[in-house]
């Protein structure tokens, strides 16, 4: 049978349940044999990440630790961090076709606020030639869809996941279990001296504690 692969990737800066629930998610819903969560080195849309890229990809390492084993198929991919240059997902599909062939079925999973912004990415249009997208509906979400992506999902989009077959090409929007956490929140509770703890695993709040990461730079002292 063919391998159905989901692909979520983010800053996470840092990772929290948002992006493994929804992960976990879209996996069940789709019927995935893994999804790969794939931090990213060098995000070309937005500030510099309060962690560097090696500490968000150990805070991943570790999230994804507790959902292993039989009943996980949550993975890590590093290949950004290997790339020594912005990391383009465009550029990340195609590594991935590269190596796994093109008749793997690829899901690019993305929130509902960066599909909106997605006319914004490098080589945007080519990433329905490589993937299929799975768009995340999030509670906090206030953008609006720029009338190219209208004209997208008027065109690409299916209602029904058992339709998500193809090998790639198709937009399919999901909701899940709504969950309003973001890492900028979590960023800025401990900034504030407050605990982000349950919005995050344990193991991933111990590592944030151990090597005092996010607080205003006097607490560090
Ligand atoms: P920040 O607040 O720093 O912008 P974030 O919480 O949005 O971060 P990212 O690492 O930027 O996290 O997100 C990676 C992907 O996961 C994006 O496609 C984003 O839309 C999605 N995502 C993040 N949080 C949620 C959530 N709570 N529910 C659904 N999707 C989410």
């Amino acid at each position: 049978m063919t391998r159905r692969i989901g692909l979520l990737g983010g800053t996470f800066d840092p990772v929290h349940y948002g992006h493994l629930r929804g992960a976990l998610e879209v996996r069940d819903c789709l019927d995935l044999d893994e999804v790969r969560l794939i931090p990213s080195a060098r995000p070309p849309h937005r500030d510099q990440p309060g962690a560097t890229a090696q500490q968000r990809l150990a805070m991943v390492r570790l999230a994804v630790g507790e959902q292993s084993g039989p009943h996980g198929g949550l993975v890590v991919d590093d290949r950004e961090l290997q790339r020594n240059k912005p990391s383009y997902t465009v550029e990340t599909l195609e590594s991935l076709r590269g190596e796994l062939g093109n008749t793997v079925t690829l899901f690019m999973i993305l929130g509902w606020d960066a599909f909106c912004g997605l006319p914004a990415w490098h080589r945007w249009e080519e990433l329905l030639q490589l993937a299929s997208l799975v768009v995340l509906q999030r509670p906090e979400q206030d953008q609006d869809l720029p009338e190219v992506l209208k004209d997208l999902l008027a065109a690409r989009s299916i209602n029904d996941p058992r339709q998500a077959n193809a090998q790639h090409g198709q937009i399919l929007c999901l909701s899940q279990t709504p969950l309003a956490i973001s890492a900028t929140h979590i960023r800025a509770l401990l900034a504030g001296g407050q605990s982000p703890r349950f919005l995050l695993p344990d193991a991933v709040l111990d590592y944030i504690e151990t090597n005092g990461l996010y607080r205003p730079l006097y607490r560090r002292i």
